[in-house]
């Protein structure tokens, strides 16, 4: 008897404290880098830390962004130029362990995922802020860079250099760096102490704790209307990437032209309008959403196994949605008139 007064009180002290206890103040900051707007929202008691963590993404996103830009001068720019040379380049630790990411992750894709068609994409005019609004490439053109046939398996790669076989490889790392850089961003944060927070960069994100006593929700945006088309929650530390047609596109004679090229065909990827990925590490879901975007409906779930994927959401053109069984377990779409096929459910 006494032993039940007494865990009722432990039980009353408890509930007490978890009453009592309010989630730290969530601090926000805006950046516009990486082509979008970053916004970086960090969950801490003390102003001063949050703020100075915030302070050490910016910097660390402004380094990436300069070092990683396909078109404006930069050392990147400066890397395709010497890779067109013929010439072998000095690279330092940070570079190497990008490049072999990058180079891992084009081999996990079948090349799906090609930084090396930085030409092909520069041919269909996405090297620029805004795409001038003129026709698409000639077929010749496109064959021509095609018959090169540029990939990272082109590059050697040793601690201190780079150079590539191939003349015709140009980097172009868009569908990557970003996720790397939120990477770097998120070990940052928790370099700084931080143990609850989401850097979020145009919808694409990795989130680490939880807001305050609620989960992280997050909306992915409907491919073809305005408003979300589902949404999920992050628990622990996970990234959700999102690649779709309506980033960067333009129109021609009635037809719409996008950014994610088809390395096998040279042309913009067909069938498929969305991809959303979730995986712990953000440069993986970022090489992975653009990876099987090209890979479309029939062979996605191949290409998402052999790159270590298991929670995928495809949207093709007929707005039929494709999941793996682990993410439909967890999405709740946002529309309820979908055809939705699940895949790999043995369940
Ligand atoms: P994302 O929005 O992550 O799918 O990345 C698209 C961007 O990656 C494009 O704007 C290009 O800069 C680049 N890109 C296009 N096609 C490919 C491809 N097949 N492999 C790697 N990068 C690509
Ligand atoms: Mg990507």
């Amino acid at each position: 008897m006494k032993c039940r007064w007494l865990s009722l009180l432990l039980f009353a002290t408890l509930g007490l404290t978890a009453c009592s206890e309010s989630s730290p103040p969530v601090h926000k900051a805006k950046l516009f880098t990486l082509g979008t707007l970053v916004d970086v929202s960090v969950l801490h008691e003390d102003e001063a830390t949050a703020q100075r963590a915030i302070d050490i993404v910016e910097a660390e996103l402004a380094v990436i962004n300069t070092q990683w830009h396909a078109w404006r001068d930069s050392p990147l720019t400066s890397i395709n130029q010497q890779l067109t040379k013929g010439e072998t380049i000095t690279i330092d630790a940070t570079t190497h362990a990008f490049m072999q990411q990058a180079q891992q992750l084009a081999t996990d894709s079948q090349q799906l995922f090609n930084p090396a068609i930085g030409s092909l994409v520069a041919l269909w005019g996405f090297h620029n802020d805004d795409r001038p609004e003129d026709a698409p490439p000639t077929t010749d053109k496109i064959d021509a860079l095609l018959k090169q046939a540029p990939s990272m398996g082109d590059i050697t790669l040793t601690a201190t250099t780079l150079s590539s076989s191939n003349p015709a490889v140009q980097l172009d790392f868009g569908a990557f760096a970003k996720g790397y850089a939120i990477d770097q961003a998120i070990a940052r944060l928790k370099q700084s102490g931080i143990e609850h927070a989401i850097v979020n960069a145009g919808g694409d994100l990795r989130a680490i704790g939880s807001k305050g006593k609620r989960p992280w929700r997050i909306g992915i945006r409907h491919p073809s209307a305005s408003g979300v088309i589902a949404s999920v929650e992050t628990h622990g530390d996970e990234s959700v990437f999102t690649s779709g047609n309506y980033e960067r596109f333009f129109d021609f004679d009635g037809r719409r032209y996008h950014h994610i090229i088809d390395p096998r065909s040279g042309h913009p990827a067909s069938g498929t309008v969305s991809v959303t990925v979730i995986h712990r590490n953000a440069a993986t879901a970022d090489a992975a959403a653009t990876a099987l975007f090209i890979a479309g409906a029939k062979q996605w779930p191949q290409i998402a196994q052999q790159m270590g994927i298991d929670e995928v959401m495809l949207i093709d053109d007929n707005l039929t949605i494709y999941m793996t069984a682990e993410m439909a377990k967890r999405i709740h779409l946002e529309i309820s008139d979908a055809e939705v096929k699940i895949i790999g459910d043995n369940a």
